[in-house]
């Protein structure tokens, strides 16, 4: 199926792209966690470049992708050395490929095929676990198999670990496995990153990389990460189990995650009967699976088959063919968005695919569109990315109607008829009236939402329905709302609509922070909410701080400034805030919330290390005079630690408590300047 060059300057021309091409897949990939292909599209590139290495080996080069393991170890995380390495595994696609390797097996060790342990392949990332006398004492990522990310502190965040094993335990025990992210928890956890406006992540298996690898331990607490674990890397004390059935039953006894779903097969037809068994009802499971892990069970075996540099012989990852479909595209419908954002959607003839029933795929953006030129009428390939999001991979050209016609974004919004926009450097179109309906009611939705002003009870179709009957037409309407008026509605009745009320008078106290995320600003997410809740305290000091200003507070870009600014530029928000602020909802933050005083009021810092201009007492003296605290030593209340040169053990433990590192320029424009 596969073309190869026709010559071998056209294949080193092709090998050498192929490897750029690669690289910078696995760059978005293992660092950044933000990968631009599918799975399927990468292995199809990687298993092209093999067969041009296989056909001209000359061509190959010792760090080609398809001799290394993984991605090298990013900055910000310690680094460590693996004793063992972590490999990667050998792929089969096909039953052909399967085969092939029970008999490269099978004639490595004399003509005996001997029992195979067949596991599910988890879609996460390995890593690695060291307990000591039973105590857990580092948890490291793959990395490039060698070298690896220490993510210990992370690692002691995963509720289903235990940090310490049973009487029993070896004296030393390195286990592997997978941490992964339920398929439930990652569209919670994308379902909030929508609502705080913040980029969401491609797969749950994207998810987990990114959320074990953060500096922040306390956010990785937060999302809900999972491990199985499935194999031993060393074992120092009695009863080393000698099979790897053994070590899964020695691993379930220490108390550690072992996925209940293996089986051991004592012939290549019980191996593939797990594969049938399990292709359709890996769906069924909450975690993500992409295929079968099979390994030679007796150890003594495994030691005799052995390894080659990327993978040990003895184990066996077959994939499951993508979950890919195709259908019709009936049409191409633009919904808009809470900013004004439209985004082309693509309804096709419903498909089954990987376990549910799909109907539709976003189309990203306008690019995304015209680069994949999906018109009405088109054959599209839907695939499943990580088995949750559908996407359209391709037009089948060759299916193509001669009367479909390339999709033109409208140059009016679909919800209110006003021009749409296309700002320069963006791939959004979007749509800026801040009258229009769809964005008035993702306005409203976002101004309710728990983690904004938590206005309960006021679901999607209440909004609707209190925009429907005119009761309001943007956020201020809510606190003019009656009873009467709401028991009066559909489905309502006295006591929702009290208790509604309730919780819309009570979240007139919820204070600046929550308000200004609430109020659905461009970059403003929770986080930039509490930010410049914090420096700036309350609404009008917020309001009169220039674009240098907000760009001086920490982590605070100029897109996000500039972005604030043009939002208070405009008089209807303006106005709007004044309609807010005379219906009683409090416009800076609580008592308690923030001490008053100065721009670093209820901050505690640590310092560390020589600061390049002033003395420990100079530096103590300006963090007090604007309101903040110095103390000694680095607590998960420390707002950030003051880091100098030869910062010592304050530092570390900063990085492993997830504290911010601030050099003493970010003092200053903490502090806005002065010393
Ligand atoms: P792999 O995913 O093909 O398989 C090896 C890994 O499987 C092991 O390291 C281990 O972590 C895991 N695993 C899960 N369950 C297991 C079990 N029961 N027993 C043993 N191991 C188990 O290989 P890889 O080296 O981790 O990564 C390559 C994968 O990453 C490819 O599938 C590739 O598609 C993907 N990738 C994608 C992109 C992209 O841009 N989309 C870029 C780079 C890599």
């Amino acid at each position: 199926m596969l073309k190869l060059p026709e010559t071998a300057a056209a294949a080193a021309e092709r090998a050498a792209s192929l490897r750029a091409e690669l690289r910078r897949h696995e760059h978005l990939y293992y660092a950044l966690a933000r990968p631009e292909v599918s799975d399927a599209e990468y292995d199809a590139l990687s298993r092209e470049l093999l067969a041009i290495e296989e056909r001209w080996p000359e061509l190959v080069t010792p760090d080609s992708p398809t001799r290394r393991v993984g991605g090298a170890p990013v900055d910000g995380l310690p680094n460590v050395r693996h004793e063992v390495p972590l490999l990667s595994l050998e792929n089969a696609y096909s039953e052909a490929e399967l085969d092939a390797w029970l008999t490269r097996v099978t004639d490595r060790l004399d003509g005996r095929l001997p029992e195979v342990v067949c596991e599910l392949k988890i879609d996460g990332l390995s890593i690695s676990l060291v307990y000591e006398e039973g105590v857990l004492v580092r948890g490291a990522t793959r990395g490039d198999g060698t070298t690896g990310e220490d993510v210990t502190p992370n690692v002691r965040t995963i509720r289903v670990l235990p940090l310490r094993l049973p009487e029993g335990a070896p004296r030393l025990l390195e286990v592997r496995g997978e941490v992964y992210l339920g398929k439930s928890s990652f569209q919670a956890l994308n379902a909030a990153r929508e609502e705080a406006g913040e980029p969401l992540f491609a797969n749950p298996r994207n998810a987990a990389a990114g959320s074990l690898r953060l500096l922040d331990s306390r956010e990785t607490a937060r999302r809900r990460l999972s491990v199985f674990l499935y194999s031993v890397a060393r074992w120092e004390g009695d009863r080393a189990p000698a099979t790897q059935e053994e070590a899964l039953g020695a691993l379930a006894r220490l108390g550690l995650p072992v996925n209940p779903h293996h089986a051991v097969a004592r012939s290549g037809a019980e191996v593939k009967a797990f594969l049938a068994e399990w292709r359709e009802k890996r769906h069924t499971l909450d975690l993500e699976t992409d295929g079968a892990v099979l390994k030679v069970s007796p150890v003594s075996d495994q030691q005799r088959l052995g390894a080659t540099a990327k993978f040990p012989r003895w184990a066996l990852a077959y994939k499951f063919p993508a979950e890919e479909a195709t259908t019709r595209v009936t049409a191409i419908v633009v919904q808009v968005g809470r900013t004004g954002v439209l985004t082309p959607v693509a309804e096709f003839e419903p498909v089954l695919l990987a376990g549910s029933t799909v109907r539709r795929a976003t189309l990203h953006n306008y690019e995304d569109l015209s680069r994949k030129d999906v018109r009405v009428g088109d054959t599209v390939a839907v695939e499943k990315a990580g088995d949750v999001i559908p996407k359209v991979t391709r037009v089948l050209l060759e299916k193509r109607p001669p009367e479909a016609v390339p999709f033109e974004m409208p140059a009016a919004c679909p919800e209110c008829g006003e021009a749409v926009v296309r700002e320069e450097g963006e791939v959004a179109v979007r749509c800026v009236s801040g009258s229009c309906p769809a964005q008035v009611k993702e306005a409203i939705r976002h101004y309710v939402a728990r983690r904004a002003m938590d206005v309960e009870g006021l679901g999607e179709e209440r909004v609707d329905q209190l925009l429907a009957a005119g009761l309001i037409a943007d956020v201020a309407g809510l606190y003019a709302l009656r009873a009467e008026h709401l028991a009066a509605l559909e489905r309502w009745g006295e006591k929702s609509a009290a208790n509604v009320l309730a919780e819309i008078e009570r979240s007139k106290e919820a204070g600046l922070a929550r308000l200004l995320f609430g109020l659905g600003i461009r970059h403003v997410g929770e986080k930039t909410g509490r930010l410049l809740a914090r420096r700036f305290g309350a609404m009008e000091a917020l309001a009169a701080a220039t674009e240098e200003e907000l760009t001086a507070v920490p982590e605070i870009g100029p897109e996000t400034s500039r972005s604030v600014r043009d939002w208070f530029g405009l008089p209807a928000n303006v106005r709007l805030l004044s309609k807010l602020s005379e219906a009683g909802v409090r416009m800076n933050e609580p008592e308690g919330a923030i001490a008053p005083g100065g721009p670093l009021s209820g901050m505690t810092f640590v310092l560390t290390g020589t600061l390049p201009r002033r003395t420990r007492e100079e530096a103590t003296a300006a963090i007090e005079r604007a309101g903040g605290k110095v103390s000694g030593s680095v607590s998960r209340k420390t707002a950030a630690v003051v880091a100098g040169e030869e910062a010592g053990s304050k530092l570390e433990k900063a990085r492993a408590l997830g504290v911010p590192v601030w050099s003493e320029d970010d003092l200053e424009r903490a502090i806005g300047g002065g010393r």
